[in-house]
């Protein structure tokens, strides 16, 4: 597309995951078929995480993604470090694939002119899991909306297409926008650090669930653990969660205002922008 189209942006590699999974029958039972495990680790799958979702007493969905532009291959990584693993033993299997998930912000704009764009193409998938099934068919609604509202007032254009970004950006784009910013962060963080922040319960099970369904982050603990001399050679790490957590709220609310006319992108934009600039040169700073 051309490069001056709105909806023609590239996608850094370091802002997608290379994924690869099987579907596996196994030879035993799977203790806990209805739970889903997603194990992150920097040194196996890094930036990434490795998953193992059961679809039923027997069979399971098992796979990794690791993140863009580290010249790592998934499947290499897989028959590497998971295969091997006793409760794979004697399984058999069903089906495989691999690909790249665009795990970033959305684009900035779903219409341009007279086209509009939905799915991976818009980077529409989840920035930290990748799940991009849900957020595909929601941007196909916000799109099929914005095409009843143009041929309703005689005219696709742009600004008659406009409306398809604030519906999606209301249902899902504005918790894309902060959770890109939480991606950035734990694409950083140490193993060491991360297995501190779930011992330690600094980020409890219920605000876990809250970021990835809202985007919103709480950190009842983090203000009271910053008091505590016991938690003095963890500072650094608190201090990075403060600045992670305000500025996930700043994407949030920035999502929230984002412009009704296509003249204000622009400016909307170089804003966005400078979010990211402020929050990583505050992030290696701290
Ligand atoms: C290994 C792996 C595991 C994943 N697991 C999950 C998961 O468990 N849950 C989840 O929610 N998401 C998962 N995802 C992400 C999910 O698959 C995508 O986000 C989702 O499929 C995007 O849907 P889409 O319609 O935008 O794009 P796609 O599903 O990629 O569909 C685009 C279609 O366009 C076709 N096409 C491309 N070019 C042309 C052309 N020039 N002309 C005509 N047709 C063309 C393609 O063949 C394709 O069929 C996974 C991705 C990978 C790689």
């Amino acid at each position: 597309l051309p490069s001056y189209w709105w909806i023609s942006e590239k996608i850094n590699a370091s802002e997608t995951a290379v994924a690869y999974r099987e579907i596996r029958v196994l030879n035993k039972n799977i203790e806990d078929y209805d739970t889903l495990r997603i194990y992150l680790s920097q040194k196996i799958t890094p930036g990434g995480y490795w998953w193992f979702f059961p679809k039923g007493p027997r069979k399971v969905n098992i796979g990794l993604g690791v993140q863009g532009g580290r010249g790592l291959n998934p499947i290499r990584i897989f028959y590497k470090h998971i295969v091997p693993r006793k409760v794979l033993k004697g399984s058999k299997i069903v089906s495989y694939g691999s690909g790249v998930v665009p795990t970033r912000k959305p684009l900035k704009t779903l219409a341009f002119s007279n086209v509009l764009i939905v799915g991976d193409a818009a980077f529409t998938a989840n920035p930290i899991h990748g799940g991009g099934i849900g957020p595909s068919l929601t941007s196909a609604w916000a799109a099929s909306k914005a095409i009843v509202n143009a041929l309703e007032l005689g005219m696709i254009s742009t600004e008659t297409l406009w409306i398809a970004n604030k519906l999606y950006i209301e249902a899902y784009g504005a918790k894309q926008g902060s959770l890109d910013f939480l991606r950035i962060f734990l694409q950083r963080l140490s193993d060491n650090d991360l297995n501190y922040i779930i011992e330690k319960k600094v980020i409890s099970d219920d605000e876990f669930l809250e970021v990835s369904t809202t985007g919103d982050l709480r950190l009842s603990l983090v203000e009271k653990m910053l008091k505590a001399i016991k938690f003095i050679r963890r500072t650094s790490l608190l201090f990075k969660l403060r600045i992670l957590a305000d500025y996930m709220k700043k994407a949030k609310q920035h999502y929230m205002a984002y412009p009704n006319n296509p003249g204000d992108l622009p400016k909307w934009e170089s804003k966005l922008l400078k979010l990211y600039r402020e929050f990583e040169s505050k992030l290696s700073i701290t």
